[in-house]
């Protein structure tokens, strides 16, 4: 899908759970991450190219899993982390390959910073 759209949709989501004033979005770009949750970082991370590749149904579901995860720190992908994913509409399982278009490889890294610029 559009990765500008796919940002919106993040950010909106993220807004609608009620981490949009704390966490923020960030864009990766790996090979076996669709998208993560970092505590740490305080971060809500999509990658690039994966959300190329993939529908909209398919990234909204990821967003809505990770948000699960922001939620409910320290529950990997456990009964409370599931209780998350029923309220936010994600589906409550982990990603395994068959839910979405798999990626052979990362992209250079001139291409990953001209998709973020697209994104601005
Ligand atoms: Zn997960």
């Amino acid at each position: 899908m559009d990765l500008k759209i796919a940002k919106e949709l993040c950010l909106l989501e993220m807004e609608k759970a009620k981490v949009g004033k704390i966490w923020k979005f960030e864009w990766i770009n790996k090979k076996h991450t669709f998208g993560y949750c970092s505590y740490a970082r305080k971060s809500i991370a999509l990658c690039i190219p994966y959300v190329l590749v993939n529908d909209e149904k398919t990234v909204l579901n990821t967003i809505r899993h990770e948000i699960a995860h922001a939620k409910c720190h320290k529950h990997g992908h456990n009964k409370y982390w599931k209780a998350w994913c029923v309220k936010l509409g994600a589906i409550p399982e982990r990603l395994v390959w068959k839910d979405y278009v798999p990626v052979k490889k990362r992209l250079s890294k001139k291409e990953f910073i001209d998709y973020q610029n697209q994104t601005h």
